[in-house]
């Protein structure tokens, strides 16, 4: 089972990520925690030319969803698809809806060749479940920026780009709604992990 957490900054995706790895672990499942950008050592390097040092130019807008690409290829071949071959659930955080809504979407870049290259970069694996976890721009960049190592990059942007980052999630979400589920990300953490859960049992027919 590949399960997804998407959401813009400071919607609470790593708590929640982390409270259903931990539920599923309870009931002896093999479980992988990953995350994109960044999961493997080449993914790293990755990351850091992605969301390098504060202040530096970034690369540019093809460049970006190129190295975002380059990410999921290898996070896909290397991590995901070896730990799905055994059996074990996969929990990513961010996945291919993140460069539709943030290198097409929030960087205007044409939504199906963002689509088309992630495809290409998984060989079309896609997840079982996206848990998106919805904030509205304002309360979540507020959240986010209390992590220190956030607020710069997250100054960059302005808060329209993120709307668009939040509508194409959204949106994505509209269009395949059996494959999502959508819940308020300003709901108490335990609220949101209770359906979360009730959810993953369901898929697992529990
Ligand atoms: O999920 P996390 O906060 O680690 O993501 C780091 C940053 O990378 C996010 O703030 C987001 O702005 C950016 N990002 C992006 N495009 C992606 C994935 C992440 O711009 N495909």
């Amino acid at each position: 089972l590949f399960v997804v957490f998407e959401g813009g900054e400071g919607a609470g995706k790593s708590t929640q990520l982390a409270a259903l790895a931990e539920r599923l672990r309870g009931q002896g499942r093999d479980v992988v925690v990953t995350r994109e950008p960044g999961a493997t050592a080449v993914g790293e390097r990755i990351r850091s030319l992605l969301l390098g040092a504060p202040g530096s130019d970034g690369p540019s807008p093809r460049a970006e969803a190129l190295l975002y690409a380059a990410d999921r290829a290898h996070h896909v071949a290397t991590v995901v698809r070896p730990a799905l071959v055994r059996g074990a659930v996969v929990i990513s955080d961010r996945y291919v809806d993140s460069s539709l809504a943030y290198q097409g979407a929030g960087r205007t870049l044409p939504v199906d060749e963002v689509s088309w290259l992630s495809s290409w970069a998984t060989g079309g694996l896609k997840p079982d479940l996206v848990v998106l976890l919805d904030v509205d721009p304002r309360t979540g960049l507020a959240r986010a920026a209390a992590r220190a190592e956030a607020a710069d990059r997250l100054e960059a942007e302005s808060v329209a780009f993120h709307e668009r980052v939040r509508y194409a999630f959204l949106d994505l979400a509209a269009a395949d709604p059996k494959r999502y589920l959508v819940l308020d990300a300003s709901r108490p953490v335990e609220e949101i992990a209770g359906q979360v859960a009730q959810r993953i049992e369901e898929m697992f027919g529990t």
